[in-house]
């Protein structure tokens, strides 16, 4: 099939390139993200690739959709981004890659706890500035910390496999409860007790409405003083002027984050020469106690790998006639 893929980066080429010498798909790679203002590149390519920024507003889908765009293949497990209401109303399929290495992101994520914790980045510049004092590095034991997962699906239970070799107790939040979680020793809890127990929290849920901002003013008044925060998932599962707020007043001790709310406007480029117009995140960046990274958790390249057999995979799938089994269908 003649895709259209958006928001190239030279990695996604490669592996896409690579993989799809099995699958033979006519590939147009697009450095711009799709938007109302870039629709025009689509036009005869009846299937577009996306990446979590492109905008697939009912606007953008509407403006496609009337230059023969009839599939959307998404690059990533998340589809915020999509109106799936638009997208059924204008006879368009739209299919994801629901995982791809959970693992990927679960490392991450733990990766982000020790960061923090040990005060890596503080100590590898120390090092290399001769400075090989340890004030100011103190941590502390994962061994026997109280860590709350939000969301036990594929992510969260990963994460809770690795947090559980470090001996910590586990307290989880779902809306189901994970069996292999409960295997492993994972008390599930509600929100409120999960929040007030736990030494790090942890969020693996998708961005829902019910879940959107569900890291509040009210719900951080229910926060050990000291929490570690840390967020692979969405950037508005938090509201950032409210963790903010409790990074002043030491509600929260520690915040690490791959994802921020307005990540759209800044992450997956090299913003170095310019002035960051953002100040909520400027802010943020200020604090000793956060650490940023720009949604890399996905990326390994098992990760890139699967995400390219999967999107191709499901597009010849969708170009056979085939029921794909990563369709998403609005609810
Ligand atoms: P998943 O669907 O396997 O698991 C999500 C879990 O969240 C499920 O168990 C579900 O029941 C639970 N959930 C749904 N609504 C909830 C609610 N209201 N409260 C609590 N839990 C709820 O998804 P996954 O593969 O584990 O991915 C989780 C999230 O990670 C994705 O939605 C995506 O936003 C994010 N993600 C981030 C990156 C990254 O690079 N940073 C990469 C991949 C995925």
């Amino acid at each position: 099939m003649k895709v259209a893929i958006f928001s190239t980066k030279p990695y996604d080429r490669r592996s896409f390139e690579e993989t799809n010498k099995a699958f033979n798909h006519d590939l147009t790679f697009f450095e711009p993200r799709l938007n109302a203002s870039t629709v025009a590149l689509a036009e005869g390519f009846p299937a577009v690739c996306v990446f979590i920024n492109d905008d697939l507003s009912a606007t953008t889908l509407q403006n496609i959709a009337s230059t023969g765009t009839k599939l959307i293949a998404l690059r990533c497990a998340g589809f915020n981004n999509v109106d799936l209401e638009a997208a059924s109303e204008l006879g368009m399929t739209v299919v994801r890659v629901p995982a791809y290495s959970p693992y990927a992101v679960a490392e991450h994520a733990v990766g982000l706890i020790l960061m923090l914790n040990r005060k890596l980045y503080r100590a590898y510049n120390r090092v290399r500035d001769d400075n090989f004092a340890l004030n100011g590095l103190l941590g502390f034991d994962l061994h026997q910390k109280t860590v709350g997962i939000v969301g036990t699906g594929k992510i969260g239970q990963c994460f809770a496999q690795i947090m559980n070799g470090f001996g910590c107790k586990l307290l989880a939040y779902d809306v189901y409860q994970n069996p292999a979680c409960l295997e492993l020793g994972v008390r599930y809890v509600e929100l409120p007790e999960l929040l007030a127990q736990s030494d790090i929290i942890s969020l693996h849920c998708p961005l829902l409405p019910a879940t959107q901002y569900m890291i509040n003013r009210d719900s951080l008044k229910d926060v050990k003083q000291g929490t570690m925060l840390i967020n692979t998932s969405r950037g508005a599962l938090v509201d950032t002027q409210a963790v903010i707020e409790a990074l002043k007043s030491g509600q929260i001790g520690y915040f690490g984050t791959d994802v921020y709310e307005e990540e759209e406007n800044l992450f997956f480029e090299d913003l170095s020469g310019t002035v960051i117009q953002d100040d909520t995140f400027q802010l943020l960046q200020s604090f000793p106690n956060v650490v940023i990274t720009a949604h890399q958790a996905f990326f390994t390249y098992e990760a890139l790998s699967n995400i390219a057999h999967t999107t191709l995979s499901n597009i010849g799938e969708v170009e056979a006639g085939r029921a794909c089994k990563n369709e998403i269908v609005p609810h």
